[in-house]
């Protein structure tokens, strides 16, 4: 495998060999491979012009949609970094990543900069501001790429969509190669302040290199972009590797199941990849249909525990496998994934799926305490080397050198690996219970409630209790139209779980919170615990 250079290489090698192929799909707009390379160009060349020096911060907010795909691509032939923001994020959330970062230049819609983000911006380094506006997904029936009106209040910051027509020439010499930075990509903070994850273009160009030539995907693939492209696995499993494909990448703003099933039907999209949560709503979507599905040639997992009881509800209802992956943001997203061809196994004496093997010149390793390694079947922390791991954390070598000694990155996961080389997580090393001296592992509960036919989702916390320490408390919310009683989930969860493993107390919402890239925040959870 030789990985391309950078992204921005990637882009001018397939715009000049398929300049006509479609690049971007939203809603009905398309544009072609060479459309993007222009109007990125002229992005660049505003950029550059406004005073953006080679190696300064350009924060993106934005949706999947053109306007994210043409400030990244912009951003990096003016030789920039860019730092993918959330736009879920507060005001004081960005605020942090503005200045951690030292940002230089924002990207982001016109109703963030005019609803909050003129005045986060002001007390931050910020000096150039470009804004666009994104269409909501209510409104697609009237959408068309690159002809949005502006809104008249956002007029003090630059036109991005102007910006890109405005034909500027990219400037010359600012081309990134594969060690330099692509993104500093903030952990979503699900323990503790977020750290910026350097990932340089190599890092990225190596797992989406990976991605295309192992998942046997036809020439010219649709790739529909679940995940969002602001997390490290959007960016990566769809973005990159669609790019580095010459594919086609089906945007749809954000996540909304109803929205996705219409795209999934007039796409016919190849392969997606999202978070078990993202199935699981698609799976319990009214007009969910056997027929959506039928174009796809993979399915994916990645970036959150995938329960095989949705693998297998989901392949009975719908088709499709959902393949399993494992990955981290410091990892540029999957260092372990399924092989196309083969099914995940799952371990009988815990019940756990394996996540999958480890790539070619990935090497994961089990470790004790003392950093030694364990004998396979036996649970440690996962340590991972190879050309994914990024080279550490945006101005923290006192982080970098924990998280990564000797350029080995240490995951904070609990796993272990079997004599075939399936690796299995049995789950985060501070989400663990501690009831009377024994632990639970809230993963292996909450694959027991998902076996449960009115489950939806389903988070374990351990809360504290004044006789065991901390007990385990379940958080559910229930399939549309399902009923279950608590007493009876937590009855279902002992006959299958031995004593001190079952959940004393059993709660039923609504909705479980969740991160942007969907993965359940048992962090939130355990507050509400605690508060309540
Ligand atoms: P933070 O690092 O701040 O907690 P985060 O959880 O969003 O933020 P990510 O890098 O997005 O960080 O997530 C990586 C974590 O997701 C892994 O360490 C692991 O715990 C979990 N994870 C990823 N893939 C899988 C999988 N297939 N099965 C189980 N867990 C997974």
């Amino acid at each position: 495998i030789t990985p391309d250079d950078s992204l921005v290489h990637a882009l001018r090698r397939v715009a000049d060999r398929h300049p006509d192929r479609p690049f971007l799909a939203y809603f009905d707009g398309r544009l072609t491979y060479r459309e993007v390379d222009e109007l990125s160009d002229s992005v660049a060349g505003h950029l550059a012009a406004r005073g953006l020096e080679r190696g300064e911060r350009v924060a993106v907010l934005l949706q999947n949609s053109p306007h994210f795909v043409l400030a990244v691509l912009g951003a990096w032939k003016a030789g920039a970094v860019v730092v993918p923001v959330n736009p879920m994020y507060k005001s004081g959330e960005v605020t942090h990543v503005l200045r951690d970062g030292e940002v230089a230049a924002l990207i982001c819609s016109d109703r963030a900069w005019e609803s909050y983000l003129r005045e986060t911006a002001a007390d931050s380094p910020v000096r150039i501001v470009l804004t666009g506006c994104e269409l909501d997904f209510q409104t697609r029936g009237d959408a068309r790429v690159l002809t949005f009106e502006r809104l008249p209040q956002a007029g003090d910051a630059d036109d991005l969509v102007a910006i890109a027509r405005g034909g500027h020439k990219a400037p010359d010499g600012r081309d990134p190669g594969p060690s330099d930075i692509a993104l500093i990509s903030y952990t979503s903070g699900t323990s503790g302040t977020p750290k910026g994850a350097t990932n340089t273009h190599g890092n990225i160009m190596y797992n989406a290199e990976r991605q295309r030539t192992g998942l046997a995907l036809p020439e010219a693939p649709v790739y529909f972009a679940m995940a969002p492209l602001f997390h490290i696995t959007g960016m990566v499993a769809q973005f990159a590797a669609c790019l580095d494909s010459a594919g086609l990448l089906v945007l749809a703003y954000r996540f909304e199941a109803g929205v996705v099933l219409d795209a999934f039907a007039e796409h016919g999209p190849h392969y997606t990849v999202g978070p078990s949560t993202a199935f699981m709503a698609l799976a319990a979507h009214p007009e969910v249909r056997r027929e959506h599905f039928a174009s796809f040639v993979n399915i994916s997992s990645g970036g959150a525990p995938l329960p095989p009881a949705l693998v297998e509800k989901f392949r009975a209802g719908f088709g499709p496998y959902i393949r399993n992956g494992y990955g981290l943001t410091e990892c540029t997203a999957p260092c372990a994934a399924v092989p196309p061809g083969l099914e995940a196994p799952v371990d009988p004496a815990s019940g756990t799926l394996a996540v999958g093997v480890p790539g070619p010149e990935t090497v994961v390793r089990i470790v004790d305490d003392l950093g030694e390694e364990v004998p396979f079947g036996e649970q440690g922390e996962i340590v991972v080397r190879g050309p994914q791991v990024v080279p550490g954390y945006w101005r923290r070598p006192d982080a970098t050198a924990e998280t990564f000694p000797d350029g080995e990155l240490r995951t904070g996961d609990i796993g272990f690996m079997d004599a075939e080389g399936w690796l299995y997580v049995v789950d985060r090393k501070k989400d663990m219970i501690n009831a009377s001296g024994f632990k639970v592992w809230p993963r292996e509960v909450e694959d027991v409630l998902y076996t449960h036919p009115a489950v939806r989702e389903a988070a374990v916390v351990g809360v504290p209790d004044g006789y065991r320490g901390e007990t385990v408390k379940a958080y559910i919310s229930l399939r549309p139209g399902a009923e279950a009683d608590p007493d009876a989930l937590a009855a279902y969860c002992r006959e299958r779980l031995a004593a001190y493993k079952y959940p004393r107390q059993v709660e039923v919402l609504p909705d479980l919170p969740k991160t942007a890239s969907g993965k359940i925040l048992r962090r939130e959870l355990r507050s509400r615990a605690n508060d309540g």
